[in-house]
C-alpha cells in the first residue's frame, strides 16, 4: 500500500504501511529462503540484471527485509530504505558506500561508541580521516570542512550525554556545500524526530532499540533517497552485512506498537529526569525535556517528544555510581535501550574496552555517569526502586 504518500498518522503506517494489496494473511509472513527461482529462463536472466534490491538471493533483498524497509521509510518520510544485520552494520555500509579512500569526514565527538571506533580506527585504514566537533556550536560543523569532506556525521540526542545538534542549522550549511549529511536518530525514535525533514539526507537506526523494542533483535537500517539508498545498496552487496529475514520480521512485529511504546517511555522518563534531578544525591541530569538542559529550546523546535534516555552523575562518582547501581532491584544491568524492561548502564565500563581513557574523556563520558534507558515499567515501581536506591546512597 502507498500509504507513505498520503498524510496518514504514523500510528496508521505503523500498521499498514507494508500490507501488500491482496494479501489476506493479517500477520506477514517470513521468507527464510536464500534464493529465489525464477519463472523462466529470459525471467532468470532478467533477474540477473535487476538493480537492487534484486529478487534473486537474500545478500541483495528478501520480501520480509522490505516490509521493514517499508514501514521505517514511511516512517521517516522517505523514498527508500536498506535494513542492515546491526545500527553499526547500517552505519559502517554507509561510511564506506559515500566516502572514498582520501576522504574525510566530520563528526560529532559525543556519539555512539561503536561510531566513534568506526572513524577513529577503523576508517583510518581505508584512508578515510576524521574531525570530531562539538556537536551544540554549529558554526564548528562549517569551520571543520575541507574540500575533501565527504559526509557529515551527526547524532542528535546523542548517547549517552544527550546532547543535542541543530539539524536544520548543520543541513543548511551541509547542502550549500553539496555534502551529504547521515543522522543517528536511534536515541529519538521517527516519531519523537524527522531529521529528513530539517533538510538531512540520510537517516539511520539501530532497530535493535526501540524500532523493534523487545530486546530479541539485532538489526539496523539506513533511510534516504532512491538515489542514495541505491549506492549504498551496490557496498552493502558487497560488505555483507545483512539483517536475517527472521529479525527483520521480529522487527516488524515490534514496530506496530512503536506508538504505545514511544509515549509511555517518554512520559516515564521525563518524570524519572525530573525526579532524579531534585534528589540530593544527583549532581546533574541529561535530559532534553528538562528546562535545565541548555539546550531545552532546540529540543522543542526539533523534537515532538525527548525520548526514552537519560544519563546522570551522582555526587559521589564512580564508587557511588556503582553502589546506587547495585541498590537497584528492577532495571537490569545492562547496555541496550529502547526495550520493554528499564535497562541501566555505565559508559565509562561499557566502552572502557574499545575506547582509551583519553578517548572517553575527550567525548565527554565521565567515570561516574551513569545511563538509564527507560523501559516499559510501572511508574510507582520504578520510581520507588529508583528513589531507594539514590536514598542509600545518601544514608552513606
Ligand atoms: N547508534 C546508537 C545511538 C546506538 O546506541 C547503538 C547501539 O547501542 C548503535 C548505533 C549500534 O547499534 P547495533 O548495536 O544495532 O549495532
Amino acid at each position: 500500500m502507498e500509504l507513505s504518500k498520503k498524510p496518514f498518522d504514523p500510528q496508521t503506517l505503523l500498521l499498514y504501511g507494508d500490507q501488500e494489496p491482496s494479501e489476506s494473511a493479517i500477520a506477514p509472513p517470513l521468507y527464510q529462503s536464500v534464493p529465489f527461482a525464477a519463472e523462466s529462463a529470459d525471467d532468470f536472466a532478467a533477474m540477473s540484471q535487476e538493480p537492487l534490491p534484486s529478487r534473486a538471493y537474500r545478500r541483495s533483498g528478501n520480501p520480509t527485509q522490505r516490509r521493514l524497509e517499508t514501514l521505517v521509510a514511511g516512517l521517516e518520510g522517505a523514498e527508500a530504505a536498506l535494513a542492515t544485520a546491526s545500527g553499526m552494520g547500517a552505519i559502517t555500509t554507509t561510511v564506506l558506500a559515500l566516502v572514498p579512500p582520501g576522504g574525510h569526514v566530520v563528526s560529532q565527538r559525543s556519539s555512539y561508541g561503536g561510531t566513534l571506533t568506526l572513524l577513529r580506527n577503523l576508517a583510518p585504514r581505508l584512508g578515510i580521516e576524521t574531525t570530531f566537533v562539538d556537536q551544540t556550536e554549529t558554526a564548528a560543523f562549517e569551520a571543520a570542512l575541507t574540500s575533501s569532506t565527504r559526509l557529515i556525521m551527526l547524532e542528535t540526542p546523542s548517547n549517552p550525554l544527550l546532547r543535542l545538534t541543530d539539524l536544520a542549522g548543520v543541513a543548511e550549511v551541509a547542502r550549500s556545500r553539496g555534502i551529504p549529511t547521515v543522522v543517528d536518530n536511534t536515541v529519538a525514535t521517527p516519531l519523537d524526530q524527522r531529521p529528513l525533514s530539517l533538510g538531512a539526507d540520510l537517516v539511520v537506526h539501530s532497530v535493535t532499540k526501540a524500532l523493534s523494542g523487545h530486546s530479541d533483535v539485532l538489526a539496523g537500517i539506513v533511510i534516504g533517497s532512491s538515489k542514495l539508498i541505491e549506492r549504498i545498496w551496490q557496498t552493502h552487496v558487497i560488505v555483507g552485512a545483512v539483517v536475517s529475514p527472521f529479525d527483520a520480521w521480529l522487527a516488524v512485529r515490534g514496530l506496530r506498537t512503536l506508538g504505545m511504546r514511544v509515549e509511555w517511555q517518554d512520559r516515564l522518563a521525563l518524570h524519572i529526569a525530573g525526579h532524579l534531578q531534585s534528589h540530593p544525591a544527583v549532581a546533574t541530569v541529561n535530559y532534553p525535556g528538562l528546562e535545565s538542559h541548555p539546550q531545552h529550546e532546540l529540543a522543542r523546535r526539533q523534537m515532538r517528544g525527548y525520548g526514552s534516555l537519560l544519563s546522570f552523575e551522582l555526587e559521589g562518582g564512580y564508587a557511588q555510581a556503582q553502589r546506587f547501581i547495585d541498590s537497584l532491584r528492577l532495571p537490569a544491568r545492562s547496555s541496550s535501550l529502547g526495550g520493554t524492561q528499564s535497562l541501566v548502564a555505565q559508559p565509562a565500563t561499557m566502552w572502557g574496552k574499545s575506547m582509551s581513557e583519553e578517548q572517553l574523556d575527550e567525548a565527554g563520558v565521565r567515570p561516574g555517569l551513569v545511563r538509564l534507558a527507560v523501559g516499559l515499567d510501572s511508574e510507582k515501581d520504578l520510581v520507588g526502586d529508583i528513589t531507594t536506591a539514590l536514598d542509600a546512597c545518601v544514608a552513606r
